[in-house]
This record gives C-alpha cells, sequence and structure tokens, in this order.
C-alpha cells in the first residue's frame, strides 16, 4: 500500500503521523511511505532521517495526498485540504466529527474511507488511542501548575516539594482517570501532599491500592471537594464522563476561599471543564486570574511537547495502520471489532452512529 503523510497544518499542531521507525517497518513489509517535505520538523524529525528510513520525500502536500491510498495524518483536515481528499482514499487521523461538520459532510460526499483515532474501542471500552494524548496532559498539568505557583508567573511564591523544615505544597487532583494518576505521579515526583477525590469507589480503591500512602483518597462530592479545593495550593480537574460535557464540580465560591495567587489547571476544559470559573486558552496566552486564583485552561495540552506526543501517539496508531497496510481495509475492518468502531465513513456513508446523528445523517453498517 502507498501511505502519505502530508504536513499538519492546522494551527500551531506540531506533531507528525508517522516516525522513522514506524516508516521502517512499513517498507519492511514492502509498503511505500510518501512524506510531505518538512512534515516532522516541529516534532525534531528531519527529512534526512525519514529519507534513511526508506520514505520518499515529497515537496507538496497535493503530492502526498495525490498518490496516497492511505493518508496518516494527526489533526482533522481542514477546509483547504478537503479538495485534496480523493475516492476510496483512506484517512487514519484524529476526525471528532461532531465538532467538524463540514468535514463530515465532505468526507461522505468525497467517499473517504475515514478511520477516526478516537473511536476505535477495545470491548472493554477502552479508547486505546486517546489514553497516550491522556497520559501526556496529566504529566503536564502538574508540570504547569508548579510553574503557575512560581511568583514571577504571578503565583505565590510556592515550591511543590517544600524543602527541609518548610511545609510541602498541596494539590488536589478531581479524577483518577489517566489524566488524574499522571498527575498524581508527577506531583508525588515532585513531594507534594496529593488528594485524588473519584466517585467511583473502586477506583478509589484501586489508587489507593497503587499509591499506598502517597496519597489521600477522597469520596468526590461537594462537601469533601470543597474542603480539599480550600486547603490546596494548586487544583487539578481531571474528571471524564464519557460522551458528556464535564460535571461542574468546583464552583465559584470553592474557588474563592484558595489562599491568593494558588492555581488551578483544568484539564477537562476540552469537554467544557469541571470548574466553574474556567474557560478555554491557548499555548500562546495560557492562564488568567479569576478570584485571585490563577487558571489554566489550555485546550490541546500535548501540543507543548509534541515530540513526545509524537512517539506516545505514533506507538499506538501503528499496529492499526499495519493491519490496514497488510490486510487492506475491508479485510482489517472484518477481523478486529475495535478497528471497525474507528470507522466513521465509508463509500459515501456514515458508519458510526453518534456521528451520522451529530450530521444529521443516515446511519448505516457495514457487514
Ligand atoms: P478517564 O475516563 O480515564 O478518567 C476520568 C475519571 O473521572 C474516572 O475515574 C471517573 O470515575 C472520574 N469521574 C467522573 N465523574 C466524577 C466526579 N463527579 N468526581 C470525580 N471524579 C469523577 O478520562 P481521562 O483520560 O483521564 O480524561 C480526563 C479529561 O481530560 C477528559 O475530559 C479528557 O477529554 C481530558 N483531556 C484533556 C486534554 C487537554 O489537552 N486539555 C488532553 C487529554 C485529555
Amino acid at each position: 500500500m502507498i501511505i502519505g503523510v502530508p504536513k499538519e497544518v492546522k494551527n500551531r499542531e506540531n506533531r507528525v503521523a508517522v516516525v522513522p521507525g514506524g516508516v521502517k517497518m512499513f517498507t519492511a513489509a514492502g509498503h511505500e511511505v510518501l512524506i510531505q517535505q518538512g512534515a516532522g520538523l516541529g516534532a525534531g524529525i528531519t527529512d534526512e532521517e525519514y529519507k534513511l528510513a526508506g520514505a520518499k520525500i515529497l515537496p507538496t502536500a497535493g503530492d502526498v495526498w495525490g498518490q496516497a491510498e492511505m493518508i496518516m495524518k494527526v489533526k482533522e483536515p481542514i477546509a483547504e485540504e478537503f479538495p485534496l481528499m480523493r475516492e476510496g482514499q483512506i484517512l487514519y487521523t484524529y476526525l471528532h466529527l461532531a465538532a467538524a461538520q463540514d468535514l463530515g459532510h465532505e468526507l461522505v460526499k468525497r467517499k473517504v474511507s475515514a478511520i477516526a483515532y478516537e473511536t476505535i474501542q477495545l470491548p472493554n471500552g477502552a479508547l486505546p488511542l486517546l489514553t497516550p494524548m491522556s497520559e501526556v496532559a496529566g504529566r503536564m498539568s502538574v508540570q504547569v501548575g508548579a510553574q503557575c505557583l512560581q511568583k514571577h508567573r504571578g503565583g505565590k511564591g510556592l515550591l511543590l516539594g517544600g524543602v527541609p523544615g518548610v511545609r510541602r505544597g498541596r494539590v488536589t487532583i478531581i479524577g483518577g482517570g489517566v489524566v488524574g494518576i499522571n498527575a498524581a505521579k508527577m506531583a508525588i515526583g515532585l513531594g507534594a501532599r496529593v488528594t485524588m477525590l473519584d466517585v467511583n469507589a473502586a477506583r478509589l480503591a484501586y489508587l489507593d491500592d497503587v499509591f499506598g500512602t502517597d496519597i489521600d483518597t477522597l469520596m468526590s462530592n461537594p462537601e469533601n471537594i470543597s474542603k480539599s479545593v480550600e486547603e490546596s495550593d494548586l487544583v487539578v480537574g481531571a474528571v471524564l464522563i464519557a460522551g458528556a460535557k464535564a460535571p461542574c464540580l468546583v464552583n465559584r465560591e470553592m474557588i474563592a476561599t484558595m489562599e491568593r495567587n494558588s492555581a488551578v489547571v483544568d484539564v477537562a476544559i476540552d469537554q467544557g471543564g469541571c470548574i466553574e470559573t474556567i474557560k478555554p486558552t491557548t499555548h500562546d496566552d495560557p492562564v488568567f486570574v479569576e478570584e485571585d486564583v490563577i487558571h489554566y485552561g489550555v485546550t490541546n495540552i500535548p501540543g507543548d511537547v509534541p515530540r513526545t506526543s509524537t512517539y506516545a501517539l505514533t506507538n499506538v496508531t501503528h499496529k492499526y495502520a499495519m493491519d490496514l497496510a497488510n490486510k487492506g481495509l475491508e479485510k482489517a475492518l472484518a477481523l478486529d471489532p475495535a478497528l471497525k468502531l474507528g470507522l466513521n465513513t465509508f463509500q459515501g456513508i456514515a458508519t458510526y452512529r453518534a456521528v451520522a446523528e451529530a450530521l444529521g445523517l443516515d446511519y448505516q453498517d457495514i457487514n
């Protein structure tokens, strides 16, 4: 199969869909890989490294889209890429079509077979291609939160780990899933006092088993949240109710009880956020102050560490890409129910129910 990797065009997107190690595996299996010139530079990968791995470098996006049977990307195509999409082409990338209606209609109109990273789902309900970005965002949340507490960033001037003779910083993490666990690892590593809250008792038991006395666990309810937030230097929002807007768990009054120039990082902002006073921000202008508390609400946190994020993402996307290349689309889908759940559009029909509904199109299963 001919696999094409265009350079990402979305604003400040520096990740790339395939790394040189992936190119080597594709070419060893007899596939051809076309990389657009400069596609890896944002993630620190040169054209020369791709060439050495066996890829062919092409000058423009049009060249790559024009020849490839399967396009691998990171972010959904934007309007300037729509005319490049060809009938029968496989598109394998993050799509989030419910929020990109024009693209959804274009994929159907142009009869592209679009596989969305975010809807590939294992039988146990896990979303394996979302996990690595939650891992990155969770770890980053404490790193950026610690910086927000530094004086020159407007913070209260507190070191999360303290020093001998001076108290440690207190971190509250609301939500003990992938983001929460990774935030906890970083906060514990820095030497902070960590409290984790979750609504799922089994999850709290798991956190207690894994972290032992390194953390306190609390059932997530308004009383516990309110007390824990008041005592914290840093609050991390990390909840998810699959498919729904994040619940508002920390209200303005609770934020107002925090010590002046404390910090909150709401990772759940991409689902609306779980802190009443948060609003979406960008890497260009990541923080704002509300109720004398510094708020960080960046919606694509992993975008600031594109090198780590690229390798983390390609670690999990490669296996399915290899299946598609080796077996062909229809056989790969027939053999793997998890991959089949990733199929959002196929030969002019919408094949993922929630996306079909969001786009106002008829849903059809393919067998
Ligand atoms: P997850 O499903 O692994 O974990 C979510 C946890 O929240 C679960 O343990 C669940 O029990 C818990 N929860 C649900 N309701 C709760 C409540 N009322 N109180 C306390 N806990 C509650 O999800 P995840 O992968 O950790 O993702 C968390 C959030 O981070 C999601 O909204 C996700 O979209 C977001 N995210 C944002 C970025 C970013 O760049 N901003 C990057 C990655 C993920």
